[in-house]
């Protein structure tokens, strides 16, 4: 995968400390060899390290370089399609036992910063907002499914609740939980980083794996060494690009972006997010919001299934954010960037196996802030004799994406559908 959409974000100019990988300039050995520092690698790693395991954590760039160091910071709930391709392929009960475990991923998030004093201004409370009046059904629907889920907590706000919360008319109401929120992701990850490492874990930064094998003995080739373990976990997720030929159909990219307004002043960014909670509304194509922790509106939407950058990001941008905030028009945007986002044919995130010694798991579909982290830990218990919640997901069918020529022109053709269907809902 191409690196070319822009990586120089808000994040980055906000990072509350740098973390310091090893270079790799030999050949190593390892219990478990893990591709990729995002969430899903760094979660195994830290989980495998702890349980005393030799581990070493090969990323192609720096720490949090991928999705992980560039997201919208959004703990979000469940999985990006509902429950409802879960329940058709494991039956009631698995699904819910699904969701369950995507319940403990925001746990896990906030015990790891606990237990790790990762400073990365974890804030709970999210809004879901609907566009029209007669989405608000929608809003009622979901929250009767998250109470059947045994998930409370949740609100049901009406136009002028909102209006008193997000300083903007163009919603019609909202679904409020109290137990989804937002974080600044590259700290977070980097937090991750800096725990396995403490851990044990060795993490080798600028080291590009070209090759890997997934045989008995997996190993994986960069230009300055190669690592040899028992096991090798994939994790680049949208990053790996063709690098693994399996699992390149598995999962697709899919651009989004974001921009960071200048400080705005605590009042004037209370006007906007008066609560400090995380939104977004319910689009497929969806715009999803907060402020930053000094203060900024931090404005994303997924936009994109061509790997092609818009050319003006900032400006890209702006429309969809004076569209729901058009007090913000002269505001100075300081930081736009984007990144991609794996999502798969279903939304589900896929994991399995290549081979027994290898293990991948991606396609978090947008939700992989919290996901991810609890994928990362299933592999590792599953590498360590306990793959029975590992497996529960690994049952879960894909269909794979076209490849050839027709893979991208494809998707471009489901977006404007998507935004079609966005527009008439
Ligand atoms: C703009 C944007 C906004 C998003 N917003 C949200 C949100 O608000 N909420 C949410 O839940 N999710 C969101 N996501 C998705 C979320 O960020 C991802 O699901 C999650 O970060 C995936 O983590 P990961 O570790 O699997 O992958 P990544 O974070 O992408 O990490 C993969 C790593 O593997 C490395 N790598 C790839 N190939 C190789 C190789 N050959 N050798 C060595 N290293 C390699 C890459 O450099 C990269 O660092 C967003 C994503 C983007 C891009």
């Amino acid at each position: 995968m191409s690196a070319s959409i822009s990586a120089h974000s808000y994040y980055q100019a906000s990072t509350n400390r740098v973390f310091e990988g090893q270079s790799l300039r030999s050949d190593v050995k390892a219990d478990v060899c893990i591709v990729g520092a995002g969430y899903t690698g760094l979660s195994a790693a830290l989980e495998l390290a702890k349980a005393g395991l030799k581990v070493a954590v090969l990323e192609a760039q720096t720490v949090g370089f991928g999705a992980s160091g560039r997201n919208g910071g959004q703990i979000c709930t469940g999985f990006s399609p509902g429950q409802g391709p879960l329940e058709a392929q494991l039956g009631k009960a698995d699904a819910k036992r699904a969701f369950d475990m995507a319940e403990e991923s925001k746990t896990l998030i906030e015990s790891r910063i606990a237990d790790h004093k990762i400073n990365c201004d974890l804030t709970w409370g999210y809004l879901h907002c609907v566009l029209k009046p007669h989405l608000v059904h929608h809003l009622e629907e979901w929250a009767a499914d998250y109470e059947a889920l045994g998930y409370g907590g949740n609100t049901l706000l009406n136009k002028a609740e909102l209006e008193a919360k997000v300083g903007t008319k163009i919603y019609h109401g909202a679904l409020r939980e109290a137990r989804a929120g937002h974080l600044h992701p590259l700290n977070y990850c980097l937090g991750l980083a800096d725990a396995a490492q403490k851990a044990g874990a060795v993490i080798y930064e600028n080291a590009e794996v070209t090759q890997v094998e997934t045989g008995a003995t997996p190993s994986a080739q960069t230009a300055h060494g190669k690592v040899t373990a028992k096991f090798m976990i994939l994790a680049g997720n949208a990053y790996l690009g063709r690098m693994v030929k399996p699992l390149y159909g598995r999962i697709m990219p899919v651009g989004s972006y974001i921009l960071a307004t200048e400080p705005l002043g605590e009042s004037r960014a209370q006007s906007l997010i008066r609560d400090n909670e995380a939104v977004a509304n319910t689009n497929f194509i969806i715009d999803y919001f907060r402020r930053s922790a000094d203060n900024r509106m931090l404005f994303g939407g997924r936009a994109s299934y061509s790997t092609l950058e818009p050319s003006n990001l900032a400006e890209y941008m702006r429309p969809r954010m004076t569209a729901v905030y058009p007090q913000l028009k002269d505001v100075k945007i300081d930081y736009a960037w984007g990144g991609y986002i794996a999502i798969t044919s279903n939304r589900v995130p896929d994991c399995g196996r290549l081979s027994p010694t290898t293990y991948y798991a991606h396609g978090y579909s947008g939700q992989g802030v919290a996901l991810a982290g609890l994928y990362g830990k299933l592999m590792a218990e599953a590498i360590r004799g306990q793959a029975e919640r590992f497996d529960l997901f690994a049952k879960v069918k894909h269909l794979p994406f076209p490849g050839g020529a027709l893979r991208t022109p494809l998707l471009v053709a489901a977006m404007m559908y998507y935004r079609i269907r966005d527009a008439l809902a």
